[in-house]
């Protein structure tokens, strides 16, 4: 039988919470398309400052990436700074990298605000596998303790940084106190939660299929019922169908990850791996990331595959890397295994834009989308209530087409796979 779960978060739900699709023409001051973190955080923003906003969602909240994703909620920007400083004016650096680090900031802030229990754990380590590894983490410190960034503490050789995670394999690492874990459906649900109670009308099983423009820009969906609205913002990331640009599609590749879910360890066993529950993901382009959870699960992903097609059982890869690192796992039991697709840009600087002045979108997240999908959704909103032109500036960074065209995946694979080789002779 076809597991019907998208991930193991869907299956630990009790009350998931169901909407009805769209069943008549309506009218509202903003419409979004996906039901993910980004469409959720944007309507939250916006029905917080009094919009009447809906959602529309082709199969169910959470359905796409934001449900299926490792829980890993990471500081910054997903590219080097320096990168981004090369496409923003001087005057607005300090504006962007403020903006990176508000992004853990509005998901704390929101599940205290509104009480969401999602088992939030602080507490990061990026792995070091090799020297350059080492030096590139060092030298992330730096330029994070230069903009004022106090959490990182390098873990300078094996024994420092096996007091954080017991494996041989690492030479050193970073570990980051303002980073940290949770469990993505729980935090998503939460924040749906929160979009009904503030009013947001959100529709499952209804799909846009496509804009109208004009003042009104309208949203025609799967059975041609119109959404009317006075602007449109696109949060389908690397799910997004039928509506997207070519603007939009040539700038985003989805690479596919996989993750997968043991069955409970008890506490000493957790205790001897990864002593201070922190999330782990080591420094490869094709990177190991992994995590306890709330049931003592190890939720463990990596192989991720530079194409748009989903292995068909990820656990014997999966399980192969897990006890690569921790060889006592390896009569440990699977509960799941599970795929999603990550929306990566060339330059893994998020994709931000406008299609013209009503319509909005966000995509690209290149991995860091649990935290940064809460930031686009304000900077969306902050554009449209006239408080900020954050987004706007943001937006300016260039961003090139992946090359290839139709052959895009191929293209992408062999680049993908001379990082993998570097990454794998450790050099
Ligand atoms: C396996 C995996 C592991 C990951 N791990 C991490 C991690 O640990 N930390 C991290 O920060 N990030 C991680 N990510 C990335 C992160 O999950 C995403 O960046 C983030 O969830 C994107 O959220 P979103 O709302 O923009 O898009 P999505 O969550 O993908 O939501 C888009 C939604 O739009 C809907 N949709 C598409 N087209 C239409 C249409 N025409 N009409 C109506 N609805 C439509 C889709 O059904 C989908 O539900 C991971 C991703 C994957 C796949």
């Amino acid at each position: 039988m076809n597991n019907p779960y998208n991930s193991i978060y869907t299956k630990d739900l009790s009350n998931k919470l169901s909407f009805n699709s769209l069943q008549d023409d309506i009218e509202c001051d903003v419409s979004i398309v996906g039901g993910g973190l980004t469409g959720l955080s944007s309507a939250i923003e916006l029905a917080e400052a009094g919009l009447n906003v809906c959602i529309v969602e082709k199969d169910y909240i959470g359905y796409g990436a934001s449900g299926r994703n490792g829980g890993h909620l990471v500081q910054g920007w997903p590219s080097d700074f320096s990168k981004i400083k090369k496409y923003i004016d001087k005057k607005h650096h300090n504006m962007a990298w403020d903006a990176g680090i508000e992004a853990v900031s509005i998901v704390k802030n929101r599940i205290k605000k509104y009480n969401i229990n999602c088992d939030l754990q602080m507490g990061y380590v990026y792995a070091a596998l090799s020297n350059r590894q080492l030096s590139e983490l060092a030298e992330m410190e730096k330029e994070w303790s230069h903009y004022g960034y106090k959490h990182l503490k390098i873990l300078k050789d094996r024994n420092s940084i096996k007091k954080f995670v017991n494996t041989d394999r690492y030479i050193g690492g970073l570990f980051d106190s303002g980073s940290g874990h949770l469990h993505p459906m729980k935090y998503l649900q939460g924040l749906a939660n929160v979009a009904k109670n503030l009013s947001v009308r959100i529709f499952e099983k209804t799909k846009a299929i496509k804009r109208l423009d004009g003042k009104f820009p309208v949203l025609v969906t799967s059975k041609n019922y119109k959404i009317k609205s006075s602007k449109i913002l696109f949060c389908g990331n690397a799910y997004l169908e039928n509506v997207a640009t070519k603007n939009m599609t040539d700038k985003l590749a989805p690479a596919i990850s996989s993750v997968m879910a043991t069955e409970p360890l008890d506490k000493d066993k957790i205790k001897s791996l990864i002593p201070k529950n922190c999330a782990v993901a080591d420094c490869n382009t094709a990177l190991d990331y992994y995590r306890f959870d709330y049931k003592n699960r190890l939720i463990f992903g990596g192989s991720s595959i530079y194409s748009n097609i989903s292995p068909k059982d990820a656990t014997p890869s999966l399980f192969k890397k897990m006890t690569y690192l921790f060889p006592s796992l390896n009569n440990i039991g699977i509960e799941m295994s599970w795929s999603g697709r990550i929306g990566i840009t060339l330059s893994r600087i998020p994709h931000f834009g406008k299609i013209n002045d009503n319509i909005y979108f966000a995509q690209g997240y290149s991995g860091h989308g649990v935290a940064l999908t809460g930031l686009a959704g304000k900077l969306m909103a902050e554009s449209i209530l006239n408080k900020t032109n954050r987004f706007e500036i943001l937006s300016e960074m260039q961003h090139l087409s992946f090359p290839g065209g139709m052959f895009r995946t191929p293209v992408l694979v062999l680049g993908m796979s001379w990082f993998k080789f570097k990454d794998w002779l450790k050099i």
